[in-house]
């Protein structure tokens, strides 16, 4: 494990050195997600604390996904890295991250999964949203349907997703944020940010939502929320 660590960060110093990475590419969200994320930021629901089972959900899914296909192609197993959840409240800074050892996201799954409205329980909400007459309606909205990542935007006011799919050679950084129109996807080239597969998620809390990075807090949602996930979930705190 700790050679493989090295091995990344040599290799990717080397390459560094040879061709500079490309600077951070810059996409728009499809317009049904701008109108989500719209919504999602200057909505008035209250129930915020659900993007915790949103995330986890994803998390969970992603892990799934690698135990499926790693059946049948066990080559996308071959980090000998626990299947498992893990998140991290940094109470002093606001900031909650959560980590999986997932199938994680190719440059292109990026694009595809974190701009674009593909999936269904987000599409369900939006024709329940055009149905609904009323058009403060969303604040129940929210909560029957779940809005699936972009809830993270609940309580975020900048989201950095860092993501490695055994499928690719380099792990990607997609970074939005509140009220903005686009995204950006860049490598990660932060040696210490390297994972071995899944994804990391990094939420910079709104100043009015960082109560939600005490490990106590993320201890009781995941019990309320969370407790039939199938893989470990860990927290744990920063030390001081
Ligand atoms: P849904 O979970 O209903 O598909 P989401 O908005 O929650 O919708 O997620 C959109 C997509 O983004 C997922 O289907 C998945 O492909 C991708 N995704 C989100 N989180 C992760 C993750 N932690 N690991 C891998 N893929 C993810
Ligand atoms: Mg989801």
């Amino acid at each position: 494990r700790d050679f493989f660590l090295l091995k990344r960060y040599e290799s990717s110093a080397a390459e560094s050195s040879a061709s500079p990475s490309p600077p951070p590419e810059r996409f728009e969200y499809q317009a049904e997600v701008s109108r989500l994320m719209d919504l999602i930021v200057n909505s008035l629901y209250s129930n915020k604390e659900v993007f915790l089972r949103e995330l986890i959900s994803n998390a969970s899914d992603a892990l799934d996904k690698l135990r499926f296909l790693g059946v049948t192609e066990p080559g996308l197993l071959k980090d000998a890295v626990d299947f498992d959840i893990r998140i991290q409240a940094d109470k002093d800074n606001g900031i909650i991250t959560i980590t999986d050892t997932g199938i994680g996201m190719t440059r292109q799954e990026l694009v595809d999964c974190l701009g674009t409205i593909a999936q269904s329980g987000t599409a369900k909400f939006l024709k329940a949203l055009k149905d609904s007459k009323d058009a403060g309606g969303d604040n129940n909205l929210i909560g029957q349907f779940g809005v699936g990542f972009y809830s993270a935007f609940l309580v975020s006011d900048r989201v950095v997703v860092s993501t490695k799919s055994p499928k690719s050679d380099k792990q990607y950084v997609w970074e939005g944020e509140a009220n903005a129109s686009s995204y950006t996807i860049s490598e990660e080239i932060d040696p210490e940010k390297l994972i071995p597969r899944g994804t990391r998620l990094t939420l910079y809390l709104k100043r009015d939502d960082k109560g939600f990075a005490h490990p106590e807090r993320i201890q009781k949602l995941v019990k309320n929320y969370s407790q039939f996930v199938s893989f470990p979930i860990y927290t744990w705190q920063e030390k001081g």
